[in-house]
């Protein structure tokens, strides 16, 4: 197949598609990148690969929205690290992803641009933020994704939608060019159909880069290189807090079953306990509520954003701006950091989160000095109806109690795909020390290439 019939295979199934995964489809940008690949005209490691974009990444000459109204006409004057990284080795850039409101949810619900459906069963969600990007890959509608992960946004469309994908450690991945949301807790990441294809995206847009002044300037590892090594002797430990309350019976199942099929390959599994983490989901919310509330300051419609025609005094602008541009969760999360930082109630809220973090990742230091990885559920059920839960706030950020604590510690987890519950499949998180991605990978792969739960690896 040429690169062209690649491309249009992939925009025919956009077109067809109920799934409502991309906000902007770059129809004619793809196709003239298709015919420069035939050409022979782009080289590099994803050569001719159409990859989505979560919509919360700039690309130069390409709306990037945000999924909000407040940045419905933007087009952003450059491309963001990773974008450039992508262009470097010669991949299609096909489309902005749909995705929860600047990126808060767990259901890519919230988007302006109305939600996306997960391609298991159209009635569901198909997990958030990064929603469309994991839901594109999962229907072929792209190759690869990238998402960003501030609390679980890659990881938990990924368990939902029966894909691979992987939250950076902190600081692997240039942010610059990403919108922020909670910036000390996020990071850019791939999405895949297969491990293999994760690892070489991730590879891709690792390493530094001196405009983010959080990435790391230190080697990145080749996880391509060590990725079907041998697992014999691995530590596994099985943080029992992540199988607490409201942990679906066959979610644990199946991550059980998935740890025995590591031991059976050789590694070794230890059920532990990290009491810290019963403090992650509020000191999570606090954190990256208060971090929002000073992020979106700039979008009151004067620099940036949705300005609405009839100027008053600027005070009234600015309000009304900001009213009419943000979505109802959007202010929620606005309003409820700008109170944790107040004067008078930091020190209680804000504080107090940060005090926390710092015992969630001595725990994970502790953890980690015994063991080489961490498993767990990636969510503690399968993806759940539209609507179902998008009037219950609290509910929604419940979702997140498996994977907000690997943001709060900085470190690299992985969600692949580990079993089913009627058709909609179940995610297993693999989690890693701090820059141990290539060891994430290897286990990954070994789980996938022993196993028949993956159906894109066949
Ligand atoms: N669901 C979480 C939140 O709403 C995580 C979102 C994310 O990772 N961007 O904050």
């Amino acid at each position: 197949m040429s690169q062209r019939e690649h491309i249009e295979k992939a925009l025919k199934t956009i077109e067809r598609s109920d799934l409502n995964a991309f906000i902007t489809v770059d129809y004619e940008g793809a196709r003239r990148q298709a015919v420069e690949a035939d050409a022979g005209k782009l080289d590099g490691r994803l050569a001719g690969v159409p990859i989505a974009i979560k919509d919360a990444i700039s690309t130069k000459g390409l709306r990037t929205t945000c999924a909000s109204k407040m940045l419905e006409h933007y087009v952003p004057p450059y491309d963001a690290f990773v974008i450039q990284r992508l262009r470097a080795e010669g991949a299609i850039l096909i489309g902005k992803t749909n995705m929860d409101e600047f990126s808060m949810g767990a259901s890519t619900e919230t988007s302006f641009f109305g939600p996306c459906k997960n391609p298991w069963d159209i009635n569901r969600v198909p997990g958030g933020s990064s929603g469309g990007s994991a839901a594109s890959v999962a229907a072929y509608e792209a190759d690869l994704a990238l998402g960003s992960d501030t609390g679980g946004s890659i990881r938990c469309p990924a368990s939902f939608c029966g894909v691979v994908g992987l939250k950076p450690t902190y600081g692997r991945v240039s942010r610059s060019g990403l919108i922020s949301y909670g910036n000390s807790l996020e990071q850019i990441g791939p999405i895949a159909r297969t491990v293999k294809e994760c690892a070489t995206l991730f590879e891709v847009i690792a390493g530094h880069d001196p405009a983010d002044s959080t990435s790391l300037n230190l080697p990145v590892t080749s996880c391509e290189q060590s990725i079907s090594d041998d697992i014999t002797g691995l530590k596994i430990g099985v943080p029992l807090d992540f199988f607490g309350e409201g942990v679906d019976a066959a979610v644990e199942n199946a991550t059980r079953k998935a740890i025995d099929v590591l031991v059976d390959l050789g590694a070794e599994a230890i059920e532990i306990s990290m009491p810290s983490l019963r403090y992650a989901l509020p000191a999570y919310y606090i954190q990256a509520m208060s971090e929002a509330s000073s992020n979106l300051a700039r979008y009151c419609g004067i620099i940036y954003g949705h300005r609405v025609k009839k100027d008053q005094d600027w005070h009234q602008t600015f309000s009304k701006n900001r009213a009419s541009g943000f979505g109802k969760e959007v202010k929620r999360r606005v309003l409820l950091g700008t109170y944790a930082l107040s004067a008078g109630y930091y020190d209680k809220y804000y504080l107090k989160a940060l005090k926390a973090r710092t015992l969630i990742r001595a725990d994970f230091k502790r953890a980690f000095q015994k063991h080489d990885v961490l498993i767990a559920p990636t969510m503690p059920h399968v993806a759940f109806k539209l609507g179902e839960k998008i009037e219950d706030p609290l509910s929604l950020y419940k979702e997140d109690i498996n994977t907000v604590p690997v943001n709060l510690a900085n470190i690299p987890a992985l969600s692949i795909p580990c079993g089913k519950k009627g058709k909609l499949p179940i995610g297993l998180q693999i989690i890693g020390d701090q820059l141990d991605e290539a060891r994430v990978f290897n286990i990954a792969w070994q789980f996938e290439h022993n196993t028949k739960f993956n159906k894109y690896a066949e």
